[in-house]
């Protein structure tokens, strides 16, 4: 059985909030923690990004357990915006920022827990798994600096993100896939009163495709949709170009491209 040490926990964690981390200015951070990695037993990587990642480096550190197995802890370390001068309070057991930024318990929150569980572990001297973190710089707005992230140094085959919404406990097990599809359909414009035969209407090009068109719920796994179209200047001019916006979504890679590319095809 093994306990959380609350206080060390809290203390953890309002350190951390109050070192600045937003998105691309993660030196910092990526630093302090590399530091208490080290003093906690990790061997600590600290894996380059492009300078428009990040100031900051990514994470990679690795605790060798005694149990055959192993698992990939993963959190980001940047923060939104206003982020800069954190001054945590503790009001009735709740710890919330002073007023004027944001907390930052996205995602530090995940790294105190995360590191708190290590310590637990190390103190009453408990057999574990190997333990590998994965510590991204800017996450928020697009991921890159898990899309940077150099994935070699990853040896286990599973890894918990912790960072998500939601009531506490809740787990996320998969997540959609995406992919966008804009289409521009060209006709020919021609006065619509005057000389209609001679136009070609690319919304009717476009509406022709449309009905031979799989659309909205595919299965239980896929979707499609569209959302968007823009064309036309003036009701007597033969529609000459249109643009149409869509996208699929699945949880399975392979029906993904294939409802992607029965889109395009019909288009
Ligand atoms: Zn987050």
């Amino acid at each position: 059985m093994t306990h959380i040490n609350r206080d060390r926990l809290v203390d953890h964690f309002i350190q951390l909030v109050q070192i600045d981390s937003e998105s691309r200015n993660e030196k910092a951070i990526a630093q302090a923690l590399s530091e208490q990695l080290g003093e906690l037993g990790f061997t600590v990587h600290k894996l380059p990004v492009p300078d428009e990642v990040s100031n900051g480096f990514n994470v990679y550190a690795r605790l060798k357990g005694s149990i055959e197995d192993s698992i990939v802890l993963s959190c980001h370390m940047d923060t939104v915006t206003p982020g800069i001068g954190i001054e945590p309070i503790i009001e009735d057991g709740i710890i919330r920022s002073k007023g004027n930024t944001i907390l930052g318990g996205d995602d530090k929150s995940g790294i105190a827990a995360i590191m708190e569980a290590v310590r637990c572990i190390q103190s009453e001297n408990l057999d574990h798994k190997t333990i590998e973190l994965a510590f991204t710089v800017h996450e928020e707005g697009g991921l890159f600096g898990s899309e940077h992230f150099d994935m070699s140094f990853i040896t286990s085959d599973k890894a918990i993100v912790l960072d998500t919404g939601g009531p506490i406990g809740t787990i996320v097990n998969a997540a959609p896939g995406q992919q966008k599809i804009v289409a521009n359909i060209k006709g020919r414009p021609a006065h619509a009163g005057l000389a209609p035969e001679e136009g070609i209407s690319a919304i009717q090009v476009a509406a022709d495709a449309i009905t031979q068109m799989k659309l909205l719920r595919i299965d239980e796994e896929t979707t499609a949709n569209i959302g968007i179209v823009e064309g036309g200047n003036a009701t007597n001019i033969v529609m000459p170009e249109l643009k149409i916006v869509a996208e699929a979504r699945s949880l399975n890679g392979d029906k993904l491209d294939a409802q992607v590319n029965h889109m395009v095809e019909t288009f």
